[in-house]
């Protein structure tokens, strides 16, 4: 098990636009694995490359029911609205409102390089969207209202 430590807002990795993945070769591999194990040592429900530190177009993600995976994800369709409080392992003891589409469609490969196709709506929607900005350097303070300190 590889667990990394993960970047937090200010630093310049964050803010860049990342490269997409050519080819799914033993690094892209390891570098899923170590993001899952990264993820779930956080307890986060989401992650993007960039947020360890490599600055490439791949998130994980586990909403809570199942683990996903996504290599070069693109929202190619989106509908309605949510806004809900989101926080962000990277902004860390932040949480604030962000308004999102309420169901997205997005499209990308899986590690056996197959193409993904997937509808989801709610909060798998919302966790999409976030790790997806995190591919263009976006971070949800960006996009936030109300941003406060999270208090337990
Ligand atoms: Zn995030």
């Amino acid at each position: 098990m590889s667990v990394y430590k993960i970047l937090t807002s200010p630093d310049p990795v964050l803010r860049q636009k990342c490269a997409e993945v050519k080819k799914v070769n033993a690094g892209v591999l390891r570098l899923l694995e170590n993001m899952r194990d990264t993820m779930y040592f956080a307890e986060g429900i989401g992650l993007a490359a960039p947020q360890i530190g490599v600055s490439k177009r791949i998130i994980v993600l586990d909403p809570g029911d199942n683990y996903l995976e996504i290599i070069n994800p693109v929202i190619v369709a989106s509908e309605g609205e949510q806004n809900r409080s989101e926080g962000c392992l990277s902004v860390p003891g932040k949480v604030g409102w962000c308004k999102r589409a309420q169901k997205v469609r997005v499209t990308g490969m899986d590690v056996g390089g197959n193409n993904i196709d997937l509808e989801a709506e709610g909060l798998l929607a919302l966790v999409l969207q976030h790790e997806i900005d995190h591919l263009d350097g976006i971070l949800f303070p960006d996009k936030a209202t109300h941003m406060r300190n999270d208090e337990f």
